[in-house]
């Protein structure tokens, strides 16, 4: 019989820091819900990492978007431009505000192109007074909301110039880039998620670091984050007497959660430098073999995070899928990028804007194992896979 090859995961956590001293803590304590101490510890760290003034720790990144939306007054009738290429968490939370989006494709970057957008607002929107119109539609654009795919960083330069001509509130989807930062440019230091007006990360399981689920919100208005933290528990106007001054939400996190992200973020450089490691064997072993390639899609300047790796079939003998399957059957797990959300069931009708490059990244990229802790003997094996199909 023959040996059963060991299972080599997508991505999964890696507990092996002070998860389970934290988490005892907590549970010692019997702190365990969405009071004591961890969470404000949390926040704080974040904060501290991140270099921004307040961190708002919430239950999910979603939740997290839902309140930066918000924060950022987006409301009824109005559009917001956001990427096709992501996942559709990005972009619901812009329904849930009433508002809808509209969408646009990517750059090399796989993150929205600045120059579609550009020449979507020049060719399709004016101002009237300081607001911004769409011709077509009659509905005020009120925001740009980039998504830092899979750790690459979007234009920020770009969109915030965009985003000041045109009166537009910038909300960066960070969930996937904790950590990349600019390394020189205009922006040297900052990282993906505070340059815009308000910034969310993600801690879901398959996140850089995860609490199990949870997110983070940041953002360079103060009264956004104080606003963004009192819709997300209940809007409590006073503490003692129950008077809540708006519609809240249940969106906070557990310290149960903060607990596991506070020994997590301990070890976020570390994660971040095995990432590195690992792209760079996929990348000097696959790049330019059988029609591979392996997508760098982060500008000089930036140091990504890495959080995922796409590998591109430029000229592959085998499509996509054939791919993925053959390396199901070697038990290493890997998956096609989204499918596009302008295709998808509930977005079929929004407008969609120069989708060239979005349509042929979702035909032709396959991530591959990315785990924080896959071994190089692991990366190797998907290697060796990968070159003999
Ligand atoms: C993960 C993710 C989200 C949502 O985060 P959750 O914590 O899972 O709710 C939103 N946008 C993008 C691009 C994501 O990858």
């Amino acid at each position: 019989m023959q040996k059963q090859e060991t299972f080599i995961p997508l991505s999964v956590p890696n507990f092996a820091g002070n998860e389970k001293a934290y988490v005892s803590d907590a549970v010692v304590s019997e702190w365990v819900s969405t009071g004591g101490s961890k969470v404000a510890d949390f926040e704080a760290a974040i904060a501290a990492y991140t270099g921004m003034p307040r961190a708002v720790a919430c239950n999910s990144g979603t939740s997290g978007l839902h309140l930066a939306l918000m924060a950022a007054g987006v409301g009824p009738g109005q559009e917001v431009l956001a990427p096709t290429l992501t996942f559709i968490a990005a972009v619901n939370p812009i329904r849930y505000v009433g508002a809808e989006p509209v969408f646009i494709g990517c750059d090399d970057t796989l993150c929205m192109d600045p120059a579609a957008v550009r020449e979507f607002l020049q060719t399709r929107c004016e101002k009237r007074g300081d607001k911004t119109y769409n011709r077509a539609s009659g509905a005020r654009v009120s925001a740009l909301l980039v998504v830092h795919v899979f750790g690459a960083m979007a234009n920020l330069p770009a969109f915030l110039e965009l985003a000041r001509q045109w009166n537009l509130a910038l909300i960066e989807d960070a969930t996937e880039a904790l950590g990349t930062r600019y390394t020189a440019g205009p922006f040297a230091g900052r990282m993906a998620g505070t340059v815009g007006d308000v910034g969310v990360y993600s801690f879901n399981g398959n996140k850089i670091i995860t609490t199990g689920a949870g997110g983070m919100l940041v953002s360079n208005h103060p009264d956004w984050a104080e606003h963004a933290k009192h819709l997300s528990t209940q809007a409590k106007a006073d503490e003692l007497q129950f008077l809540h001054d708006e519609i809240g939400y249940n969106y906070r996190m557990t310290n149960l959660q903060a607990a596991l992200g506070l020994a997590q973020l301990e070890q976020l450089e570390g994660f971040i430098a095995h990432k590195h490691a690992r792209w760079q064997q996929y990348k000097d072993a696959l790049d330019g073999k059988n029609g591979y390639r392996i997508l760098n899609f982060c500008e000089d300047g930036v140091r990504p995070n890495k959080w995922f790796y796409s590998l591109y079939l430029e000229d592959a003998r085998r499509s996509r899928d054939e791919i993925i399957a053959a390396l199901k059957e070697h038990r290493i797990q890997t998956r096609p990028v989204w499918a596009l959300i302008h295709e998808q069931a509930d977005y079929g009708k929004n407008e969609a804007y120069a989708l060239e490059k979005a349509q042929d990244y979702r035909a032709r990229i396959v991530n591959l194992p990315c785990s924080t802790n896959l071994s190089e003997g692991d990366c190797q094996r998907v290697i060796d896979t990968l070159l003999a199909l």
